[in-house]
């Protein structure tokens, strides 16, 4: 079925209105698989920022909505349906302004994540905001104490573009749904899928105004306004690691809470028992989404005894692989966001050559519009050089040989991140007690899938602070307050 015509919301939305930036300017929209401009958005700077987190502050301190629960779990129901509505349109935007190939886009970018809205809706509706802890003594005295839970208050949202639609409803449906009010700053490369959710939650919900406000620009700096402001209560970021420093830095003015979901450099480990025909195929999904997924497996490990037989496969299984139109279901892969990260994976590619691994696949610009990459595979890498530790966010896999399952362990562990991993084994028992060495957020055993709203997600060391989705991503949206008060004599 052919795509919907574009025509996206390109406005901020502000204080529960649609508005062009103050200064009038606007940027340009480009499709990375064409080079194209797709058109323009409201270039919004730190003027119209400040009037955004101004009316999300009101929204919260001056509105019942943090402590009106059965509001909030309407207003995502009625957010989940207007976005149901117009699931096609969203699709659109997202395969053209991401370059995501449309084949992704039922799990990863747009029918999941839109029906991540009901688990918020349940979740506003069924938390316990309120209740009695165990009765104590002070000093002799008899003690009654109660546990709250508040709303953490306005909370400053900030995204990438790998996966634009699902990380803005992934970051508003949980602050929204805990009773905070939100001010999103969604990534320049990709502003409609999230200036066009400005558009649906104006038309279909009753979310009072100023609750969600959505501010896009060209300016990536921007973001900083809204992490150093004191009216902002919290900031919940996603993106790359040296940006996420970045974040933790601006936020310490404040001293706020900063939760930060960030890059990897994840591991897949294949036992020596592992069935390598059925496994080893799998490594070409390095280049899902050109490589554009912070949780991918980047670096194989392959043990040594089986080294040349997984050449063979995992040769094959790269040649295979099918890239280009991210509009022909076909393909997995399609561009990268744009010209600078293009050029910035191809040097990494430049590195890898340059330190001496062993070029097997790929490694070039194909001659076509648009940012491409050849689906590239790197053999022969040494654990150590900038490939294997690097984050590349390409479609690039590292192949390093290891002699036994310690070494492995050591070598997947050897790296500042630690979002996600994988093993694979035929004995279930031995891949769990890898799985358990391995010092990451998410590990997948046998190709089993952790990929879900209620599943925390998050990173060990450089990786991120905090989970993201179920029940502890819900947690970081609130405070904690407990009340005391006078036990009566002869209770508790
Ligand atoms: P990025 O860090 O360049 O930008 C992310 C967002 O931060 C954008 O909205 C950008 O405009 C903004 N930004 C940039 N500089 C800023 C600053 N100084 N202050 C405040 N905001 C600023 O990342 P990217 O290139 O857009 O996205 C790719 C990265 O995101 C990869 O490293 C990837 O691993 C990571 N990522 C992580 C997850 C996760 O859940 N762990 C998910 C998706 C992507």
């Amino acid at each position: 079925m052919p795509l919907p015509d574009l025509s996206p919301e390109t406005r901020h939305l502000i204080d529960g209105r649609l508005v062009e930036s103050v200064s009038g300017a606007r940027f340009p929209n480009i499709n990375p698989a064409t080079g194209d401009v797709l058109g323009t958005t409201a270039d919004g700077t730190v003027t119209d920022l400040q009037a955004a987190i101004a009316a999300a502050r009101r929204a919260f301190d001056a509105t019942g909505w943090a402590t009106d629960a059965a509001l909030r779990a309407r207003c995502l129901r009625q957010l989940h349906a207007g976005l149901v509505a117009e699931k096609e349109q969203l699709r659109s935007i997202v395969v053209r302004e991401a370059g995501a190939p449309i084949a992704l886009t039922p799990f990863m970018q747009v029918d999941d994540p839109i029906d991540m809205l009901e688990y918020w809706a349940r979740k506003a509706e069924t938390a316990v905001y309120e209740q009695p802890m165990a009765d104590v003594s002070f000093l002799g005295r008899p003690q009654r104490r109660i546990l709250r839970r508040e709303a953490m208050g306005v909370v400053g949202a900030i995204t990438p573009w790998n996966a634009p639609l699902l990380l803005n409803i992934t970051k508003i449906g949980a602050a929204l749904a805990a009773g905070c009010a939100v001010v999103l700053k969604p990534a320049p490369d990709t502003p409609w899928s999230a200036t066009h959710l400005g558009r649906i939650a104006t038309a279909a919900t009753d979310l009072p105004p100023g609750v969600l406000n959505i501010v896009a620009s060209s300016d990536p700096l921007v973001g900083e306004a809204l992490v150093r402001d004191p009216r902002v209560d919290m900031v919940t970021f996603t993106g790359s690691t040296a940006t996420g420093r970045r974040v933790m830095e601006c936020g310490a003015t404040t001293v706020k809470k900063v939760f930060l979901e960030l890059g990897g450099k994840s591991a897949a480990i294949v036992l020596d028992d592992a069935d390598l025909a059925a496994v080893l195929p799998g490594a070409a999904a390095t280049c899902l989404h050109s490589g554009q997924g912070c949780a991918i497996t980047t670096r194989w490990l392959v043990p040594r005894a089986r080294y040349t037989e997984a050449l063979g496969i995992l040769r094959a299984a790269f040649g295979a692989w099918k890239y280009g139109d991210p509009e022909d279901p076909a393909n997995l892969q399609g561009p990268q966001i744009s010209a600078r990260q293009q050029e910035r994976v191809l040097a990494s590619i430049e590195r890898g050559r340059a330190e001496g691994a062993r070029l097997l696949f790929g490694g070039d610009r194909p001659a076509r519009r648009g940012f491409f990459v050849e689906p590239t595979l790197f053999v022969d890498v040494d654990p150590g050089s900038a490939i294997a530790q690097e984050e590349i966010f390409g479609p690039v896999c590292c192949v390093i040989p290891y002699e036994n399952d310690d070494q492995a362990v050591s070598i997947a562990n050897d790296s500042i991140y630690g979002l996600s991993g994988a093993v694979y084994s035929t004995d279930e028992q031995r891949a769990l007690g890898v799985a358990r060495r391995i010092r990451a957020g998410t590990i997948s055993v046998n190709g089993g899938q952790w990929f879900h709203v209620d599943t925390p997600f998050g990173g060990y060391r450089q990786s991120g602070v905090g989970r993201e989705n179920g029940e502890q991503g819900f947690e970081e949206h609130l405070q904690t307050k407990v009340i005391a008060l006078p036990g009566v004599a002869g209770q508790g």
